[in-house]
């Protein structure tokens, strides 16, 4: 027997729809390329929403179709979100850090129509346009007066374009798993791979986002959105925020340490979410400038940190400078992207303050919606005691359930599950330890080493700014690790300091054979280190020491 509640498909209009009718003066705050603030708020983003959704139409693009953003996070970048989701099209978000040769893959992968754009990257798409076979034009998100000198055409002016547009428009229903975004990914070697989300996918996923053990949002809070728009949604900060009518705080391209503090404090941003290395930034920022600054104007009490492990230093940093709760979430973009959040469970409310860090600092438990289990090589599912280590596998209804275009043919097993790639722990209470990417695990004699671990119990040394450790090929052992390391201005970690540090904080046999202290560690286009440059950069690091220490000890020929 069928039950009798409304079918109302879950789409992305219905979220501005509620954000427009219910929050709609709460505040859009974005900073432009040159540092000034704009002002919006939810009702502005729907009816300029509406707009967009009307040029789209007089420009011939049809539901179904495809359209790219390249684009730093501002409140036009938040209506292409909407405008262009409503009415069935796609939204492409392009990581504009790739390589050019990554982004022309992608945009005619995805066959994308027209590009909106933020001026500062005309000259990066002028380098590309002759190779787009099916672009028809370029719109930039910009008024007139603030429009690129460029070759590009035809060129539309973003303001121009909605402008002549009146916000009659109803938005129309839609299948729930219709497409809305599309987003792909760099995580994995050959071509990048599309996700292509579904409207429903990303209405559930927000509803989950939102909720008190995941972010908790509010209509009182204030987001500090870091994590760009291109990447995976946002985390679908855009959605979840609309859904709870929280304030948005869009810092546009500027990301170091010294504009978003000022953003968080000007803007009173009571949750943030970024990527580790942002934080790493902000707070070095703010060792150095400790006594210029208010910290009191700070009141942040969540901050949303993934992408790559947060290490407990930095979770116990933000606690301990502002009483700012880290909420370490774990996922990717095949997973719409947020897949476990490291919320703590009543048990855990009498253990100290160091105790409650260990626990957040593991990468949290799955969410309701999400379906998690790991196993061993062969499929079989392992135990939950947090001992055992195996594949990372999820099931659920914001989980990809193939590429764009059947890239990597069949994706799921025989159930329905995705290998993550990842590789970890599950204990009792569901809290998954991330070990490590099944890339990046360190093979010493036939075990694995993690190299997050190693990571974070450099990282947690107050002259260590950041730390990588990878897997160097071994004469005798496979790969040992080599750990490398940036240290704070005006400080220098010796080797051995570096390796007693790191002496009872993790097993013997996993302490590196060497520690290289480096200016700056290579960042991928989404902020994680790059192991795979890193490894090509050192991966004979010890061959070639032996072989100069075995040259060395040679006799000399007479
Ligand atoms: P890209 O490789 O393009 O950055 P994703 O953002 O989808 O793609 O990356 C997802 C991967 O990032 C995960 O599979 C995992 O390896 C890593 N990751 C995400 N969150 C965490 C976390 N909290 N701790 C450790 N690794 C993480």
């Amino acid at each position: 027997m069928q039950g009798l509640m409304q079918r109302t498909p879950l789409l992305l209009s219905g979220l501005i729809k509620h954000a427009g009718r219910y929050h709609a003066m709460r505040e859009i705050v974005s900073r432009n390329a040159q540092g000034e603030i704009e002002r919006s708020n939810w009702g502005e983003v729907e009816r300029r929403a509406k707009r967009l959704a009307r040029a789209l139409a007089r420009l011939g693009i049809r539901p179904g179709d495809r359209v790219a953003s390249m684009a730093w996070n501002s409140a036009r970048h938040l209506e292409l979100y909407f405008g262009v989701t409503g009415p069935g099209i796609v939204l492409h978000t392009v990581n504009p850090r790739l390589f050019p040769g990554q982004i022309e893959y992608m945009l005619n992968h995805a066959e994308d129509r027209l590009i909106f754009f933020d001026p500062a990257f005309a000259p990066l798409l002028e380098q590309l346009a002759p190779k787009l076979s099916s672009v028809e034009g370029y719109v930039a998100l910009a008024p007139r007066e603030a429009m690129p000198e460029t070759s590009l055409a035809p060129l539309h002016c973003y303001e121009e374009l909605i402008g002549a547009e009146s916000e009659d428009f109803e938005w129309p229903v839609l299948d729930e798993n219709d497409a809305s975004l599309l987003c792909y990914t760099s995580g994995t070697t050959g071509n990048p791979k599309g996700v292509l989300y579904s409207h429903r996918a990303l209405v559930l996923h927000s509803y989950c986002a939102a909720s008190a053990d995941v972010v908790g949002l509010t209509a009182e809070d204030s987001i500090l959105v870091v994590v760009p728009l291109f990447h995976a949604n946002a985390w679908g900060l855009p959605f979840a925020g609309a859904a709870s009518g929280s304030k948005l705080i869009l810092p546009g391209p500027k990301l170091d340490g010294e504009s978003l503090f000022h953003l968080m404090a000007d803007e009173e941003a009571t949750a943030a979410a970024g990527v580790p290395t942002v934080w790493f930034g902000f707070f070095d920022y703010i060792d150095k400038n400790r006594d210029k600054l208010d910290l009191s104007r700070i009141r942040l009490q969540k901050a949303l940190v993934g992408g790559s492990a947060a290490p407990r230093a930095l979770i116990k940093r933000f606690n301990e400078t502002f009483g700012t709760f880290l909420v370490h979430a774990w996922g990717m973009t095949e997973t719409s992207p947020i897949a476990t959040t490291g919320k703590l469970l009543a048990k855990h409310a009498k253990l100290d303050r160091e105790a409650r860090y260990d626990v957040q600092a593991k990468q949290g438990r799955a969410l309701f919606g999400v379906e998690l289990k790991i196993t061993d090589d062969e499929g079989r599912e392992l135990p939950r005691d947090g001992r055992a280590v195996g594949h990372v596998k999820v099931r659920g209804p914001w989980v990809t359930a193939g590429y764009f275009k059947g890239e990597g043919g069949n994706v799921l097993d025989a159930e329905g599950w995705f290998d993550t790639g990842d590789v970890g722990t599950l204990d009792e209470d569901g809290y998954l330890t991330l070990v490590d990417r099944a890339k990046d695990l360190i093979k010493s004699g036939g075990e694995w080493i993690s190299s997050i671990d190693l990571e974070n119990a450099a990282v947690a040394h107050p002259d260590v700014l950041e730390a990588a450790a990878i897997g160097a090929t071994h004469p005798k052992w496979v790969e040992r690790p080599l750990l490398l390391i940036v240290c704070r201005e005006g400080k220098l970690v010796s080797r051995e300091e570096m390796l007693a540090f790191l002496s009872d904080k993790v097993a013997r046999w996993w302490l590196p054979d060497d520690v290289v202290v480096v200016d700056s560690l290579p960042h991928t286009a989404t902020g994680k280190l790059s192991k795979a440059t890193l490894r090509k950069q050192y991966a004979d690091y010890f061959t070639s020491r032996l072989a100069g220490a075995e040259a060395a000890a040679a006799p000399v020929a007479s």
